[in-house]
């Protein structure tokens, strides 16, 4: 996308937004070449159900299994670099910090390259591939850029099995997590949905709750969803053009203070 075809009340909203939130989905990493959850489950993998896979009672039956697919994940994320979507999203962050503005990113991704590409202000509504902890006693473990040995590692500290730190079919969201992303998006001015659906579970629910509270939504994603008509904007492209191009017709090209 052009900058020249942006929305002109998009691009002033951004420049004078007091709160910015911004959440972001599958279709952001899938630039990166993340495979999505289920894309992932090719070759070997490809017989099994993801919902046999992704699941407290999974880990408990076969932990070594479970393990072994989200150690292969975790590994197959440090091969990807962050793209210009994600880029572009540090910059937004950097440029309403540095007028006073506040910021969040919420995101659904598990890959940690928000992260990687310097977003600073940001909650993991799924957790993180890159995050695991004691099944027993939730100490966290340091990890390294090769594969963990045994599968599954056991807890330094009580011998229990290291799980990934990600949130399972029937588990909870991390609460502090959902409750800053639930604050930021009632107060925010604008909220940006970027390569997500939004339909899904709990992001549906940060959307409606944007909506309810009078915040501009902008959703920017390959297709059309069933959220695009009632959002302000909807531009259809790829984050890693879109975003860019909107930071560019926002600030031009200076770097954030
Ligand atoms: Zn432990």
């Amino acid at each position: 996308m052009q900058a020249d075809s942006l929305p002109e009340a998009l691009v002033e909203l951004l420049a004078a937004a007091r709160a910015v939130a911004v959440l972001t989905g599958s279709g952001v990493s899938a630039e990166s070449g993340i495979p999505t959850f289920r894309d992932a489950l090719t070759g070997h993998w490809a017989r099994f159900d993801p919902y046999e896979l992704a699941t407290p009672q999974a880990f408990g039956r076969d932990p070594a299994r479970v393990t072994e697919w989200y150690d292969q994940r975790r590994l197959a994320c440090l091969q990807c670099r962050p793209n210009a979507g994600h880029a572009a999203l540090t910059e937004i962050e950097g440029h309403v910090e540095g007028r006073g503005g506040r910021f969040l990113l919420v995101t659904q991704n598990v890959d940690g390259l928000h992260q990687r590409a310097g977003s600073r202000r940001i909650v993991e509504l799924h957790g993180s591939l890159h995050d695991w902890r004691c099944s027993g006693c939730a100490a966290s473990m340091t990890l390294a850029d090769e594969p963990l040995s045994p599968y599954p590692p056991r807890c330094r500290a009580c011998g229990q099995p290291v799980r990934p730190g990600v949130v399972w079919f029937g588990e909870m969201l991390p609460r502090d997590a959902f409750a800053a992303a639930e604050s930021m998006v009632q107060q925010a001015d604008l909220l940006l949905v970027v390569g997500t659906s939004g339909l899904v579970h709990p992001a549906a629910g940060l959307v409606d709750l944007a909506m309810d509270s009078g915040c501009a939504c902008c959703q920017i994603n390959l297709e059309p969803t069933p959220y695009t008509s009632c959002m302000r904007w909807c531009l259809q492209g790829a984050a890693g053009t879109i975003l860019p191009s909107l930071v560019r017709k926002t600030w031009g090209d200076s770097s954030p203070a």
